[in-house]
């Protein structure tokens, strides 16, 4: 049971790091999500002979490396996380470098229903629907413009506010009014 059980353990750490594997790009993500499904196949395999076998010291040697394969799992697992953490970082950085500082803008956020828009369920003024974590509004910019604010990158498709007053587009009334009001630093970020 404990060979079998380090088994599941490794196989598990396998499946989280395919799924870090999915989401990027990065060889690294991918080289140590290999390597977790490797270590899993080998505490599978353990687990299978320390099943099959008759003799008490058979059975604790498998189970040693079942668990042994496990741990090298789980450590390519952390691999896995800390490369695509890297990732990111390296990511947010490149688009920093190409990006152009425009203010500390203040922030609200708003949705679709009518007491933020007069009649729910309008289209943008730029004539597509708004998306959460994509749309914007803002005044004297240009539609289509992508802006940075606290790590996320929108594109400006509505109006409704003056230049320097970001309202970023929420899902429901309930999230826009939570989010209230605030300020952050706005990066343009040419493509
Ligand atoms: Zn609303």
């Amino acid at each position: 049971m404990a060979a079998k059980a380090a088994a599941d353990a490794a196989e598990y750490a396998a499946d989280e790091a395919r799924g870090y594997a999915d989401e990027t790009e990065s060889s690294d993500v991918e080289a140590a999500a290999e390597n977790a499904a490797l270590d899993a196949e080998n505490a599978r395999a353990a687990a299978d002979l320390a099943s099959d076998a008759n003799d008490s010291r058979t059975v604790a040697m498998a189970v040693e490396i079942a668990e042994a394969a496990q741990a090298e799992a789980e450590g390519a697992l952390a691999d896995a996380a800390e490369a695509k953490a890297a990732e990111e970082k390296a990511k947010e950085e490149e688009m920093l470098a190409s990006a152009e500082y425009l203010g500390n803008f203040t922030l609200t956020a708003y949705c679709n229903c009518a007491r933020c828009c007069g009649t729910a369920g309008n289209a943008t003024a730029s004539g597509v629907m708004p998306t959460s974590n994509h749309t914007v509004a803002m005044g004297g910019i240009d539609f289509g413009t992508k802006l940075l604010i606290n790590g996320t990158v929108y594109t400006v498709e509505d109006r409704g506010t003056p230049y320097g007053h970001v309202d970023i587009f929420m899902d429901s009334h309930s999230e826009a009014l939570q989010f209230g009001m605030g300020s952050a630093d706005v990066y343009l970020i040419r493509e």
